[in-house]
């Protein structure tokens, strides 16, 4: 399916989005999908007015309503979810069944919010005084920032879209510079779901609930600056979440962040070393191992190192590499050149620390300018830098331990908090790995690889990760504000900690 059979198929008139500032390019060849114009930074602050506008309206429709519409939306990803599927692996490069795994996620993310719509409860607290009742209200915040990253360009967006939709708030969504059009397509998508909703509640949805800001980081800077953005919600790299986080807290303006991850997995004697050769080889070289989640360091105890290690060298030299629409393909395209050069940076350092690099070798397929490589799988002597920084490619650093607690502390001594595994069947590891004394990580998995949540759970992470939670649980408390009220049904004014004042 070439790109403007998906455009049609998505209902998208690119011709008010066209110019000549951004290119869109698709890994897969180096193909130029689009020529796009930018935001300007007065476009931007704009767009970021009209949402403001538009909190007004949409923060006072009922919570159900604003679900019902979410629900719409929901519905409009269902009918497009082949079509937007494709588009994320031409212009992300991800395989097909992740591109439409993707869609799937923002279709569960749309329901999960739908039934939020009608829980977004508040405690009732007993009060000191006689005659008082407290309770918690939880309101809509304002505009809510999305800054997203080219390696989920569009479910890290509806994580954040769907939920605060519910809670009341507009979205002003910067998406990677490096993935506009299926940016594009979302709000296509999302103005086509308004339309529908119009067919039965006119009125309720006001204009610019959603604004989409196309370009580079100048463009997501005037968003993290801008006093009308109460929350941003930043997705990318540490440096970014750096930068990103120093603006907001100029202007003590909340933040949620998801940043790099450099995800370890412990394989203790008794695992299953069946299960772990299918979840090793998935998380370590899927999407390329271009996931936050992708599992980049493997803890394996010595006695099982000798069986386990040949095994996934022979999986990673077997995967099948290449074009991501093929059918039978597992590992697509770097997103481009300057991956590919960080990879084989990161290899050449690898080996200068003792690593024994198998793999990692660019993979010809007649593209001059799309970059496959062999992932790379490297016995490291010890955790040593190269280890310790995530390189956003498929590398996987072996590393090997004789005791539990030398195999936690190595997983725990990294810059880096997202995602954790451990391969054990033995109860008190598995429980140690979870407990307040084992893995610092927000996601914390036993025997289950390290990526591929689900979006039930909060996701995040800490350290370096930036401490944020986005999707489930009670993630959505971060994109409203909480009122504590006293009521007082007395006819005294009784005041708090026994306080007593006369008049
Ligand atoms: P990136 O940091 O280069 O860019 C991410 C986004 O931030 C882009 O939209 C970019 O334009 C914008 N940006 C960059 N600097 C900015 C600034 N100063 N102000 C405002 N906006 C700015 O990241 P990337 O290369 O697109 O993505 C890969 C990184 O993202 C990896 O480190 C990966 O681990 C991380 N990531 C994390 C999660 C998570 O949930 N923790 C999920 C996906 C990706």
């Amino acid at each position: 399916m070439a790109v403007n059979d998906i455009l049609a198929a998505l209902d998208i008139d690119l011709a008010q989005w066209q110019g000549n500032a951004l290119t869109a390019r698709s890994p897969r060849d180096g193909a130029t999908l689009a020529t796009l114009a930018a935001d300007t930074a007065q476009d931007a602050e704009r767009k970021i007015d009209a949402a403001h506008a538009a909190f007004a309206k949409w923060r006072v429709v009922p919570a159900p309503l604003r679900g019902e519409f979410v629900r719409v939306f929901g519905n409009v990803l269902r009918e497009h979810k082949e079509a937007l599927g494709k588009l994320v692996t031409l212009e992300a490069g991800k395989i097909q069944s992740e591109g439409l795994g993707e869609v799937q996620e923002m279709i569960d993310i749309c329901d999960f919010a739908v039934g939020l719509s009608r829980q977004l409860y508040g405690l009732t607290i007993a009060s000191e005084r006689p005659g008082h009742r407290m309770m918690e209200t939880w309101h809509p915040l304002g505009v809510c920032g999305v800054i997203s990253a080219f390696n989920f360009p569009v479910a890290v967006w509806a994580w954040n879209a769907a939920l605060a939709f519910v809670c009341g708030d507009p979205v002003v969504w910067k998406p990677s510079e490096k993935t506009p059009l299926t940016a594009i397509a979302c709000h296509a998508l999302f103005s086509k779901a308004v339309r529908e909703f119009e067919k039965t509640h006119p009125g309720v949805v006001p204009d610019g609930l959603l604004q989409l800001l196309i370009g580079a980081r100048d463009v997501g800077a005037v968003l993290t600056a801008s006093p009308k953005v109460p929350l941003v919600s930043a997705t990318g790299s540490v440096r970014m979440g750096i930068e990103v986080a120093h603006v907001l807290s100029k202007r003590l303006a909340r933040s949620i962040l998801e940043l790099g991850g450099n995800n370890g997995m412990i394989v203790a004697p008794s695992a299953d070393l069946d299960l772990v050769v299918r979840a090793v080889t998935f998380a370590a070289v899927g999407t390329a191992g271009q996931r936050c989640t992708t599992l980049r360091r493997l803890i394996v105890h010595r006695s099982v190192a000798d069986q386990l290690l040949p095994r996934l060298e022979k999986a990673f030299a077997s995967v099948k590499i290449g074009d991501p629409l093929a059918a039978d393909t597992l590992v697509g395209p770097l997103i481009d050149r300057a991956s590919f050069d960080a990879m084989q940076s990161a290899l050449v350092q690898a080996r200068a620390e003792g690593g024994e690099v198998r793999g990692g070798e660019r993979v010809d397929t007649g593209h001059d300018d799309a970059y496959y490589v062999r992932p790379a799988i490297v016995r490291m002597p010890k955790q040593t830098a190269v280890v310790e920084r995530e390189t956003f490619a498929p590398i996987l650093y072996v590393l090997v331990y004789d005791h539990f607690d030398e195999a936690l502390a190595v997983h725990n001594a990294v810059p880096q908090g997202l995602s954790s595994a451990i391969f054990t069947n033995d109860m008190r590891e598995a429980e140690q790995f979870m407990s307040a004394a084992g893995s610092d990580c927000g996601i914390v998995n036993v025997n289950i690889g390290t990526s591929g949540a689900e979006i039930g759970g909060a996701f995040g992470g800490e350290k370096e990760t930036g401490g944020g939670r986005e999707s489930g649980s009670d993630a959505w408390k971060s994109y409203m504000r909480r009122a504590t009220n006293t009521i007082n049904y007395s006819r005294e004014l009784p005041l708090a900690q026994g306080v007593k004042f006369d008049v």
